[in-house]
């Protein structure tokens, strides 16, 4: 499932340096900062996106292993928003001071007010975002899982034209054939004059006469698809795994969105996690805490046998070692944790109310 998507939205190679990608995204993100006319919110966000994975080597090489991430529901790549926090906006200054590929502020300025064709739009397609049910046990190997995702993909009849068949060609009405209009835009200083392309041709300055009947000259589809994924091993609740291209297809034959997959996990009535560590609780007798005994604990990987010392107390935890949750990054695994609790009987027999009453005698 390894993804060269990140990659080609930064314009680099699979074997870049850090140093490549960091100068790839200065400056991409300096052409399509939304604030600017040549800005592009969608694909600042996704040029984000892969700086965000890219820049990061761990993040990278899970990346080129999975073509998916994982983050926490508050992370980046949280299908609820963009982290704007996460934008290196000191490096617009590192760069100028370097003499980098740009100006500064008279040159953002220019460009601002320059009004200029804001050049080839890409509508890449819409990101989904779905949410999946597990099951805690699922969660500590790898899980090979299927979803169901209603997405929009090339109409199969016209294989994206949205022409019908054997329908002719003319010159879009809208834009006269020149592919942009002209439109107003508001800006923090006014109105500008901007070109744009033309939305009815989507700058192709071309139509069909008649429209596919089958996707209605969209070019896409809506169609249900199932797409299987692995879920990695140590997954946390809330986390989302993202699957680039796996969203809707684009407008125009443009690139397909991600597919954000979130990720919930059933409590389990036996277990419950705290970071790497899986938690567990163990009901001992009296006499096993006064004089230590052996106990089977069950755990995520099975029954193990425990060696309860004498004159354990209740609360006490033991741990056992290497049958925790694998870290997500397959680099290291947590324990299992038990947490002992001492059961007093709430009734007893008249010969255990006997020995109880010699033991107070002997001051126990
Ligand atoms: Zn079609
Ligand atoms: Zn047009």
């Amino acid at each position: 499932m390894a993804s060269q998507e990140y990659y080609d939205i930064l314009g680099v190679s699979k074997d870049a340096s850090q140093e490549e990608i960091k100068r790839a995204y200065r400056k991409l993100a300096h052409s399509y900062h939304p604030d600017k006319s040549t800005g592009d919110a969608e694909k600042f966000k996704k040029i984000n996106s892969a700086y965000q994975v890219l820049s990061n080597p761990e993040k990278r090489a899970q990346y080129d292993r999975f073509g998916s991430t994982f983050e926490g529901s508050s992370g980046a790549q949280g299908a609820g928003g963009f982290d704007f926090s996460g934008f290196d906006f000191g490096g617009f200054s590192g760069a100028r001071q370097a003499g980098g590929g740009f100006g500064g502020f008279e040159d953002m300025f220019g460009d601002f007010f320059g009004g200029g064709f804001s050049g080839s739009r890409e509508d890449r397609g819409r990101d989904i975002q779905i949410d999946i049910e597990m099951n805690f046990t699922d969660t500590t190997k790898e899980f090979p899982t299927k979803v169901f995702v209603e997405r929009r993909v090339l109409c199969d009849v016209c294989f994206g034209s949205g022409g019908e068949k054997g329908s002719k060609e003319i010159t879009c009405s809208t834009c006269g054939g020149s592919g942009k209009v002209r439109q107003r835009v508001r800006t923090i200083l006014g109105t500008v004059e901007q070109i744009a392309v033309c939305d009815s041709c989507k700058g192709k300055g071309k139509k069909y006469e008649k429209k596919c009947s089958h996707c209605g000259g969209d070019g896409r589809i809506r169609t249900k698809e199932e797409i299987s994924l692995t879920i990695p091993a140590g997954i946390d609740n809330g986390q989302t795994i993202s699957l680039s291209g796996k969203g809707d297809m684009g407008d125009g034959g443009a690139s397909a969105g991600n597919l954000y997959v979130t990720v919930h996990i059933r409590p389990d009535k036996r277990f419950t996690r705290q970071g790497l560590d899986i938690i567990s609780q163990e009901s001992i007798t009296l006499s096993q805490a006064l004089l230590g005994d052996s106990i089977q604990v069950e755990t995520v990987e099975g029954f193990v046998k425990m060696k309860i010392p004498a004159g354990t107390k209740s609360g006490e935890i033991f741990r056992i070692k290497q049958k925790g949750m694998p870290d997500i990054q397959g680099r290291s695994r947590g324990h299992h944790l038990v947490k002992i609790v001492i059961d007093i009987p709430s009734r007893l027999s008249s010969e255990q109310k006997r020995l109880a009453k010699h033991l107070r005698e002997l001051g126990l």
